[in-house]
């Protein structure tokens, strides 16, 4: 029978092979002194293999008009609460140009989902025009959801190069209990290997803790991202959002359970996959003050400051307690930049800081090519 010691005593062997249930084994050990070691392990591997920099990604929040209505986040159709807005491009171009003044390398294009074609175009100029603004030097990643391979392919173009489409579960039953019928598991998964073919370095993700959901399922999910070969990953907790039908369903989890798991989950996708990128999310920071710094100490090398205007900031919460929203960019940086120094680690400044697992990609591609 393994137990989570030995389980870890065998990554350290065999870096890298593990099983699903031994994932499990990993994920369900909620002790201190476990969580610790499992810790220190992840970190090892972070440093040999991404170092201890931290890249930064400037967030945009480019609109919260979503045509989707996901159970579990606050930008979804249904919450009529929220204004809607969308940036204008000079704002979105304002905004990332602060960023690459500011030395971030790249900024993160994020809004709810739209496909028409207004805003297909909309986004492929401003793609354009940051590229044009930064001469090309500042990296661009979206977040916009599922889209049809014409359009990925049209942001590629335009000068994006990464993608993040979080895959939010694995287990589809769970996937079919938090989302609405129009939004397919298998769409999902298949965006993500479109999203490879036009080119992109791609990233996906889970929430930690949902209602339903187990270990084993989150076991599953890092086979399913060892298997995807992603580039980046972003693992953040799920926190309820009141009035949405998810935050009506009673938790399985505490907010602390919630936490300790998703960075155990950090860690072991850190063992697993030593060389991607991965974010230590706003969402840890929702749940623990220092957060972020746990995120990081666990095995996370990407961090994504916010810079959207300050007035749009309220009616982008996909989640309740989202931190920073009444900060300025510049006190965002510097709070960031200090909170990172504080555990020893530095920042990236001016570099897209792609994975070195795309880098290797890219390498074979050519090998081969
Ligand atoms: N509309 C795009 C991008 C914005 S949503 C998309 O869905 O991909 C970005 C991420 O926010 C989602 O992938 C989801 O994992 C996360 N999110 C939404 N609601 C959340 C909640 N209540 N708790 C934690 N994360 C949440
Ligand atoms: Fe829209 Fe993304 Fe929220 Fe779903 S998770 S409701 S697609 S913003």
């Amino acid at each position: 029978m393994s137990t989570p010691d030995t389980v870890l005593e065998n990554i350290g062997r065999e870096p890298g092979r593990i099983t699903a249930d031994e994932a499990a084994c990993l994920l369900g050990a909620d002790d201190a002194g476990f969580m610790e070691r499992l810790r220190e392990a992840a970190y090892r591997v972070k440093e040999r293999h991404v170092g201890r920099t931290v890249y930064l990604r400037g967030l945009i929040e480019v609109s919260n008009a979503c045509r989707c209505d996901c159970h579990y986040c606050g930008l979804r159709r249904g919450n009529r609460k929220l204004t809607r807005y969308c940036m204008t491009a000079e704002e979105i171009v304002a905004a990332a140009e602060w960023a690459w003044r500011a030395g971030y390398g790249s900024v993160v294009l994020q809004a709810g989902e739209r496909r028409d074609e207004i805003f297909t175009a909309f986004i492929e100029r401003t793609v354009g025009q940051i590229k044009a603004v930064s001469g090309g030097a500042l990296g661009v990643t979206l977040s916009l959801g599922e889209q049809d391979r014409a359009t990925y392919a049209r942001w590629f173009r335009a000068g994006a190069h990464r993608y993040l489409l979080r895959i939010e579960t694995t287990n589809e039953k769970l996937f079919r209990a938090i989302h609405p019928d129009d939004v397919d598991f298998r769409e999902r998964r298949r965006c993500l290997g479109v999203l490879r073919e036009a080119g992109y370095q791609v990233g996906t993700g889970v929430m930690v803790g949902l209602p339903g959901q187990t270990v084993e399922d989150l076991a599953n999910d890092v086979c399913f991202f060892r298997e995807a070969d992603v580039d980046m990953l972003g693992l953040g907790p799920y926190i309820p959002y009141g009035g949405t039908p998810l935050a009506d369903k009673a938790g399985d989890y505490t907010a602390g359970q919630r936490l300790r798991l998703a960075l155990r989950m950090i860690a072991v996708c850190r063992l697993l996959m030593p060389d991607i990128n991965m974010a230590s999310t706003t969402a840890l920071d929702a749940l623990d003050p220092h957060g972020r710094e746990l995120g990081l100490l666990a095995g996370a090398n990407i961090l994504m400051p916010n810079v959207t205007p300050e007035r749009y900031r309220r009616d982008y919460q996909l989640y309740p307690g989202k931190p920073g929203i009444f900060a300025g960019p510049e006190a965002v940086r510097d709070q960031l930049v200090s909170r990172i120094e504080a555990i020893g680690e530095t920042v990236g400044f001016d570099r897209w800081g792609d994975s070195p697992h795309a880098a290797a990609r890219k390498e074979r591609a050519v090998g081969y090519g």
